[in-house]
């Protein structure tokens, strides 16, 4: 294939990935912008194994394994699995980064390419990748094992720990020019696996010391950093379009975990620093004791509470993933509309497990766009609702986190459900959410209890209606 084709399609495939970025900005169009990533992806592909020469049997062998394993894991996967699926997807990713560096470093030919300073930025370039992509694999590792709860939620404090961070950096720097002097003299293989285990140990700390309430920015941080992983791969490679590639992951992940942040009223250094989202003595002035007596009520009476209200807003959250109730609460929210009612839903930054969750859910149950609002469009209006359904959420509609300065979610804007005439709270039980917190939601006076599987509940709530 010639290099002006080759070129032409790398800027066609970056152009497609710029459109399919746009497009998943706005839920709308974000069929549109996943058709252009996939036809991005597709010529990117076509145009990269069209240009490899040798081994291509082992390149076609790859891509059948990986490619099955990925069909099989994607068609098997739930969807409250997603976002340990993306965890581990992230780490994927990381761990290419370190292979190919470590692939590139071996290289016997890169002698012969590179001499002087060109020779010392490609091995700065192989030492970022393998770097970045060392502290993605690890750090991802530990997201995957916490979001699936094979790792509790609950952050691993080591004393002094930023004096260990702060440690690990300057032996990675050490290391770095440790590595350049070697390398031109054709060794360099000790400092590169030492600093690949501080790598994968600051990966594993760095994640390890961060709270359940601050999973999300982790894991729209980790994004990121595999997009810089990938950047960086695309340098050591000579390719530009694994480098623009790269680099809109890692920024648009860097602009994730910004918006994430500030959806939590969090720092983002602070959260990297870790110790926030701790669930071990946070609640000093007892969140998590039982705070009186709740209400309860029977699906049939949900339901005449809904025939009378005509200001109803859902505010859904991961328990309604977990329950699969989405479809019934796109039939609720029909039946409810043909009485006249305005029906709004509310959608907190960062309900459910991953940015986004609630936003898939409702689009695949088909849940009019213009009627679901982001958590600013729409707290000031709770004033004026008659009747709150939180379905399956808890942390996300916790006051506590406005009320209670060494609550875990302290300072996390929330969606303020208790200031309307009811809330009718469906979950299965009295237990705590993802920060593992008590809500003190759950004892108002105007809050009633629907409890039961959300999906159960809405079934009989639906018939009642
Ligand atoms: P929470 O985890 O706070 O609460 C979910 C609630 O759903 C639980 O209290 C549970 O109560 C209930 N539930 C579970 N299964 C069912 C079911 N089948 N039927 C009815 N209820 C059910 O979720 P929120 O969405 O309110 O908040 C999200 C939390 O997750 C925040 O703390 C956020 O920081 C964190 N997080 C978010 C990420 C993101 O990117 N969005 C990523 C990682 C973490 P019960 O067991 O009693 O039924």
């Amino acid at each position: 294939m010639s290099q002006g084709i080759v070129t032409a399609s790398y800027i066609g495939a970056t152009i497609l990935f710029i459109l399919a970025l746009g497009g998943l900005s706005n839920q709308e169009k974000s069929r549109r912008g996943n058709l252009f990533g996939i036809i991005g992806m597709t010529v990117a592909l076509i145009v990269t194994i069209a240009g490899v020469t040798s081994n291509v049997e082992i390149l076609i062998g790859g891509l059948l394994i990986g490619g099955s394993i990925g069909l099989v894991l994607a068609k098997r996967v739930q969807m409250t699995e997603m976002p340990e699926l993306v965890a581990i997807l992230h780490s994927l990713v990381g761990l290419a980064a370190v292979l190919v560096g470590f692939a590139n470093f071996m290289d016997p030919a890169r002698l012969e390419h590179y001499a002087g300073v060109e020779l010392t930025i490609h091995d700065i370039e192989t030492y970022l990748g393998i770097l970045i992509g060392a502290i993605t694999f690890s750090g991802s590792v530990i997201a995957f094992g916490k979001l699936s709860g094979k790792i509790g939620g609950n952050p691993l404090l080591l004393p002094a720990r930023h004096w260990f961070n702060l440690g690990l950096l300057i032996a990675s720097i050490w290391l770095c020019s440790m590595f350049i002097d070697q390398s031109a003299v054709g060794s360099g293989l000790n400092p590169l696996l030492i600093m690949t285990g501080i790598a994968l140990l600051f990966g594993i700390h760095m994640v390890m010391a961060i709270g359940g309430a601050d999973m999300p920015v982790v894991i729209s941080m980790l994004n990121s950093y595999s997009g810089w992983a990938a950047a960086a791969t695309g340098f050591m490679l000579n390719n530009d379009l694994l480098i623009v590639t790269g680099a809109l992951v890692g920024s648009s992940g860097a602009i994730l975990s910004y918006i994430m942040c500030r959806a939590m009223n969090r720092k983002f250094l602070a959260v990297i620093a870790g110790g926030f989202g701790t669930t071990t003595g946070g609640s000093s002035t007892g969140s998590n004791a039982e705070q009186g007596e709740v209400i309860t009520l029977e699906a049939p009476e949900v339901a005449s509470l809904l025939n009378e209200a005509k200001e109803v807003m859902i505010i859904p959250g991961y328990g309604m993933a977990v329950a699969q109730a989405q479809h019934i609460v796109c039939e609720l929210t029909k039946a409810l509309r043909s009485k006249k009612v305005n029906v709004r839903f509310g959608i907190h930054p960062v309900a459910g497990r991953m940015p986004g969750h609630m936003n898939v859910l409702l689009a695949e149950a088909k849940v009019p766009y213009d009627i679901v609002y982001e958590m600013d469009e729409i707290n000031d209006d709770f004033p004026n609702i008659d009747v709150s359904m939180v379905i399956g959420a808890n942390d996300i509609v916790n006051p506590s986190a406005l009320t209670d300065p060494n609550s875990p979610i302290a300072g996390m804007p929330v969606l303020e459900c208790w200031k309307g005439k009811t809330t009718v709270v469906l979950k299965r039980s009295m237990a705590t959410g993802y920060a593992g917190v008590q809500n003190p939601l759950f004892f108002e006076e105007n809050t009633r209890m629907l409890f039961g599987d959300a999906k159960s509940s809405l079934d009989t709530v639906y018939k009642s209606l």
